[in-house]
């Protein structure tokens, strides 16, 4: 849906060879796959999807986020930004290229703040794609909009740490390597300073998967998965922190700053998919003979509707792509808000009227429709939901007048 003429909606120079590959590779080799990976538990899909990473890796493709200097292809987040929405249109495609989350959070952050020796144990394999990762910082019995109150703990034994507590929706945890684990080190002190975070090995005695946890009718396994974890008596060594002791949170927001943004990316290229079936269906589905459903008013509205709004959400994301790399993710905290709520928000318009538009066939797994539709109802709720950016954002404006809001 891009046009010729526009500095921001067109994709920098730089990534055009890579982005042509990408979408000779997605149509080649990843939609082919589509199917038959969607109709059957994921980790069934491991032996036809395990080749293509290798493709990808021989073709330039692989782990567009990260620096070259870690095997990745170095871009930039605008650049990052349109291979992502090409790779949207595709539920598990993100996996395939290893920028997927929660492993490219972890990486991210690993690579901030890691120790030479962290980064060697475990950025590396991660970036290889050898490993996987989890993120285990929500618990079942406190707020996850409150990262800062939690009560899972790391108390200190000797040289090391114990961990004690019980996560869930620990994404992807099943079949990981190593967990990220916030848990409080120091209760006294203040509230942004009292968590760190921890890398556990998935091994460690006391690390216990629970379940995965049903979403929307599927338990899942392997990536895309779901986990509530205990940590019981789980001992870690001293060098386990990342960062500072009491960094926790401030990692966090490190972390979930470009996760955002890379959700926005990735949904962008949901709702390029979901429109372009839309209209495909309009234009093909006869509603009388010689008449295409597309010929009647209200569904040419539908399609109007969506068509503006993903115009809107995808100039937004680039903009605060385009912010990001000039200023970086503090400055660009507003933008970084505002598209957060905006996108799922047009996400879920657009995959309600692609749905509708198709009718029974639409909540079928024929399309990856209904897939999509299971998996990002929750986009308005997780990295934030939609309430906690929109009260930042409505606090940040009213500070810039003197009003202090609790
Ligand atoms: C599919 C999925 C994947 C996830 N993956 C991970 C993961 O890998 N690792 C991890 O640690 N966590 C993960 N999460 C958890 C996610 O981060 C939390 O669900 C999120 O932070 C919200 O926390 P909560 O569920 O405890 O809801 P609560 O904090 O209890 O909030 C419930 C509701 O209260 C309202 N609310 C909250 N704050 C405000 C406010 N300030 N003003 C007004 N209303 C408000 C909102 O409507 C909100 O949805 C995942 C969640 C989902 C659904």
């Amino acid at each position: 849906m891009s046009g010729a003429g526009s500095q921001l909606r067109d994709p920098p120079a730089s990534v055009v060879p890579l982005l042509d590959e990408l979408r000779r590779f997605m149509d080649e080799r990843v939609k082919p796959l589509e199917r038959a990976v969607l109709s059957q538990p994921f980790v069934e899909s491991l032996p036809l999807l395990r080749p293509l990473r290798e493709e990808a890796k021989r073709r330039g493709l692989w782990a567009p986020q990260m620096p070259k200097a870690w095997g990745g292809q170095g871009l930039s987040m605008l650049e990052h930004g349109f291979v992502s929405e090409v790779l949207g249109a595709v539920p598990f495609a993100h996996w395939v290229l290893n920028c997927q989350a929660p492993d490219a959070g972890n990486m991210e952050i690993l690579l901030h703040f890691g120790t030479p020796a962290q980064q060697e144990r475990f950025l590396r394999p991660l970036v290889e794609g050898a490993v996987r990762s989890c993120f285990s910082m929500t618990e079942p019995d406190r707020p996850g909009s409150n990262p800062t109150w939690l009560e899972t703990r790391a108390r200190r034994d000797g040289s090391g740490w114990v961990i004690d507590g019980t996560k869930w929706f620990t994404s992807s945890a099943d079949g990981a390597a190593f967990a990220v684990v916030m848990a409080v080190t120091d209760e006294d002190a203040p509230p942004h300073r009292r968590a760190s975070m921890l890398l556990v090995p998935m091994d460690t005695p006391g690390v216990r998967l629970v379940r995965n946890i049903s979403v929307m009718g599927h338990a899942g396994s392997d990536w895309p998965s779901h986990a509530e974890l205990a940590y019981e008596g789980v001992r870690v060594p001293a060098d386990a922190v990342l960062g500072e002791v009491g960094a926790g949170f401030a990692i966090a927001q490190e972390r979930l700053g470009p996760g955002r943004i890379h959700h926005c990316m990735r949904w962008l290229g949901v709702c390029a998919r979901a429109y372009e079936l839309h209209v495909e269906r309009a234009a093909t589905r006869p509603f009388a003979p010689f008449v295409p459903l597309g010929a009647l008013q209200m569904v040419q509205e539908q399609i109007a509707l969506s068509r503006i709004e993903i115009h809107a959400a995808r100039l937004m994301v680039l903009d605060a792509a385009h912010r990001i790399d000039a200023v970086g993710q503090k400055e660009a905290r507003d933008e970084i808000a505002m598209i957060k709520v905006f996108v799922a928000r047009t996400m879920q318009a657009v995959l309600d009227r692609a749905v509708q538009a198709h009718g029974a066939l639409g909540v079928t797994d024929d399309l990856p429709l209904a897939a999509f539709f299971r998996h990002e109802r929750a986009a308005r709720i997780y990295d934030g939901p939609d309430e906690v950016h929109l009260a930042a954002l409505a606090r940040r404006a009213l500070k810039a007048h003197g009003v202090k809001v609790p």
